[in-house]
């Protein structure tokens, strides 16, 4: 099998071990120019195999299998923005009235997604495996984290917090309603190898920390750890986003060079240029996402370090 043949099928693995323990459902490729999170778990299923699990069920969907097939982040909609509740009960009870390419995706995934949820014999655990135009280490967004501590702190990576009122639609916005723990991966550049391992070890460590494995795993598991912690040295555990800045169609918007996830930006720094000229940040922060694709409403967020 090639490596991305993941991509044209909507199950890319279900290691289903029959015995009742937690849930880890995984979705891959959500944007279509993102492939290494299904490159990771096609990796993933191979190492581990039904033997290494020991309780539970690790099912992981393909997003977007019509933009992958194009290298395109979406076709018509950002299939990260159009989870919202008047969609989904339109698709659920009529998947015919899918009107655009990603809408098709929504009502394909959703009657996969209910039922591994209403099947779970355990708690559900929710991992979406993304990638970022721009380099930088890997970090995570979560939409709550107080009823979720234990899991989401179990990545060591920094978490994004505050993303909720700047990014409606998302998938994990969805899926943690049901109460379940949902968490985005950002593991890295799109294409940059690296972004595959550290998915692979997000993967690993989450098992660990829903008590899914082996203890023949062990071993695995703290290297997983240990890479997680060497890509995030010295970057804040958790930040708050308090600036979104928002892409007109037709702005012309070029983020500058050299900017990566985590950059330090200064009020008054140009980041950005559009039709109209500089774009200065409005306030001191930490860069993320900058954008350095064409497509997608977000030029880039700024976030500060914050407690919980
Ligand atoms: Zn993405």
């Amino acid at each position: 099998m090639s490596q991305d043949d993941w991509a044209k099928r909507r199950i890319i693995c279900d290691l289903d071990t029959h015995r009742p323990g937690p849930l880890l459902l995984c979705t891959a490729g959500i944007h279509g120019n993102e492939p290494a999170g299904g490159r990771a778990v096609v990796n993933m299923a191979d190492v581990l195999g039904s033997d290494s699990l020991l309780r539970g069920r690790f099912l992981a969907l393909t997003g977007n299998i019509s933009a992958l097939s194009r290298q395109a982040r979406c076709l018509e909609q950002d299939l990260n923005r159009t989870w919202t509740n008047d969609r989904i009960s339109r698709l659920r009870h009529d998947p015919k009235s899918a009107a655009t390419a990603e809408e098709v995706e929504m009502a394909a995934l959703l009657p996969i997604l209910h039922h591994a949820m209403n099947q779970a014999s355990g708690e559900v655990f929710f991992l979406d495996l993304h990638s970022t135009s721009g380099p930088g280490a890997p970090f995570a967004c979560c939409m709550e984290i107080r009823h979720h501590r234990q899991f989401m702190e179990s990545f060591s990576i920094p978490m994004i917090l505050g993303l909720r009122p700047r990014m409606s639609g998302t998938l994990i916005d969805y899926i943690a309603e049901f109460g379940h723990s949902a968490v985005g991966v950002e593991g890295g550049q799109n294409d940059d190898p690296a972004t595959i391992q550290c998915h692979e070890a997000v993967i690993r460590v989450a098992m660990a920390a829903i008590g899914m494995t082996h203890s023949s795993q062990t071993v695995h598991e703290d290297q997983a750890r240990k890479l997680l912690q060497e890509r995030c040295t010295g970057l804040p555990r958790y930040l708050t986003v308090k600036h979104r800045y928002e892409v007109k169609e037709g702005d012309g918007f070029v983020m500058l060079p050299g900017f990566q996830n985590f950059s330090k930006i200064q009020e008054g720094q140009v980041v950005a240029r559009d039709n109209m000229g500089d774009i200065l940040a409005v306030e001191d922060g930490i860069m993320l996402f900058p954008r350095y694709q064409s497509g997608g409403e977000d030029g880039f967020f700024l976030a500060e370090t914050t407690a919980i």
